[in-house]
């Protein structure tokens, strides 16, 4: 069966990753297939979740509600990587979890701790 934390923890990190790898300089073709990438996901992220429980169906709907009023800013890796720390606090907000903090994105997912 679908373990939902294991998906979610390893679609994060896929997420996480891509943003941290993003190019400086995105040429307009890498700005519109991210920016296509990511408003495609809310679409195809498997969601029996949803179908049996409201409060978590909501949590998807943020999601493309974030996606809709909070667009992605992929004009650079820097302001990539801080839309997507901010969209997954959105989720850890509704889960009830601790928020990250956005400063020490980079350095948990591109560039490692320095401790
Ligand atoms: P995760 O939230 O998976 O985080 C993994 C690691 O990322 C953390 O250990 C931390 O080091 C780092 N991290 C945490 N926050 C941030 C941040 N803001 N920016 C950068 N790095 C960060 N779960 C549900 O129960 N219901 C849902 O409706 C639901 N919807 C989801 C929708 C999407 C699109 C995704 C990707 C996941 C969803 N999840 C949902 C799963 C949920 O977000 C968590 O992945 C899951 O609960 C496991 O949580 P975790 O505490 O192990 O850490």
């Amino acid at each position: 069966p679908l373990d939902k934390d294991e998906l979610g923890r390893s679609t994060w990190k896929l997420l996480h990753t891509i943003a941290a790898t993003y190019s400086d300089k995105p040429s307009q073709e890498d700005q519109s297939n991210m920016e296509q990438f990511i408003r495609l996901i809310p679409k195809v992220y498997p969601c029996e979740i949803c179908a049996n429980d409201f409060a978590e169906m909501l949590v998807l709907l943020l999601i493309i509600d974030v996606l809709t009023y909070h667009p992605p800013n992929i004009s650079s890796q820097k302001s990539f990587a801080k839309w997507m720390c901010e969209a997954h606090n959105m989720v850890n907000r509704k889960l009830e979890k601790p928020l990250f903090d956005c400063s020490k994105v980079n350095e948990r997912w591109r560039d490692g701790w320095t401790d």
